[in-house]
């Protein structure tokens, strides 16, 4: 059994090829860039995900050596995400699974992360964290569905790096980069650290690091931002770890390509006695291998739906998703 993945929703347009053995047989993809200091325009992000997407998807399925009759689906991330971006996604799958009379799936793409994270490091019934341009959240399987410990009541975590890194006059996505500057840093700022019963805020800590920039380095503020908010991270997820006592953390999404967090992580384990486990960093961004392999999982399943109710969700929220395959 062989699928297509199709990922649109936010800057990354990403096809892949997998197979029901997790094999990814190809994972194409090609991110757009704003202009300096500026952030995502949905509109100009959409209209490089039309540009691209022929060759990203010819090239998916060149590399894995198949063509679109030898599919037995098509999965595309329906939510949630930026409209138009989500809609170009999922207007070539409705158009390729009508054509050529496939199974079409849509996929959250939170549980994406989710579950080619599983896929890649082998966790069985971790205690996530999906930190990612979209979703900050503290997740845990339970009677088929991702529930939430803990997540973000403002900005996520991603969000709050890049802002930041707007702010310094970087390009969106910028956390490679805030992350080299924190590296640098040595002198610990004050900046607030907001946990509300077991959810985070992070929007006091970016107004904080913007004011601070006037009389602190750069470096000191990146330092003392990423310190401020992996220890609320690292608190939420040891309360939820003590709760649920999972044997295993999982941390999946783009910030998960942090050295720092991993750093952070490593005690938050060891303390709680757990195995920490991190998507490589090659696929902790969005790619077209996180919707591809939910789709496979739900395929075997017997899970589709028809063209004309493949719809998107904006703001489809992961813990109304259904994962069958989960606990
Ligand atoms: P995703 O939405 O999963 O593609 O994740 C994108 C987010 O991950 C963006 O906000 C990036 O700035 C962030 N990110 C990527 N690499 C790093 C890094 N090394 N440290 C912190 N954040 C990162
Ligand atoms: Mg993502």
């Amino acid at each position: 059994m062989i699928g297509l993945g199709i990922e649109s929703t936010a800057h990354t347009f990403g096809a892949s090829v997998v197979n029901s053995e997790g094999n990814i047989l190809s994972n194409l993809k090609d991110v757009y860039k704003p202009p300096q200091g500026s952030g995502i325009h949905p509109r100009e992000a959409s209209r490089h995900h039309s540009d691209v997407a022929p060759k990203i998807l010819k090239g998916a399925l060149k590399q894995a050596k198949v063509t679109y009759q030898d599919l037995d689906f098509i999965a595309y991330s329906a939510g949630p995400g930026l409209g138009p971006c989500l809609r170009v996604g999922a207007t070539l799958a409705r158009f390729i699974s009508a054509y050529y009379n496939k199974p079409l799936i849509p996929v959250h793409h939170g549980v994406g992360h989710i579950e080619l994270g599983a896929l890649l490091t082998g966790a069985k019934d971790p205690l996530v964290l999906l930190l990612s341009g979209g979703h900050t959240m503290i997740l845990s399987a339970q009677r088929k569905k991702w529930r939430v410990f803990g997540e973000t009541l403002d900005i996520t975590l991603g969000q709050l790096i890049d802002q930041f890194g707007r702010s310094i006059g970087l390009a969106s996505p910028s956390g490679p980069q805030v992350e080299a500057l924190a590296l640098k840093g040595k002198k610990f700022v004050h900046l607030p650290y907001v946990v509300k019963g077991n959810d985070l805020s992070f929007s006091g800590i970016l107004s904080a690091a913007k004011k601070a920039l006037k009389s602190v380095s750069v470096e000191d503020v990146a330092y003392s931002l990423q310190e401020v908010a992996f220890s609320m991270l690292a608190e939420t997820a040891e309360r939820a770890l003590a709760l649920t006592k999972k044997s295993e953390i999982m941390i999946v999404g783009g910030v998960a390509a942090n050295k720092r967090l991993k750093e952070v992580f490593e005690n938050v384990a060891e303390r709680h006695k757990s195995r920490l486990l991190i998507v490589p960093p090659e696929y902790a961004g969005d790619n077209g291998a996180q919707i591809a392999w939910p789709g496979l999982l739900y395929h075997k399943l017997g899970y589709s739906v028809e063209p004309e109710n493949a719809t998107i969700d904006q703001s489809w929220r992961i813990d109304e998703v259904e994962v069958p395959w989960r606990n």
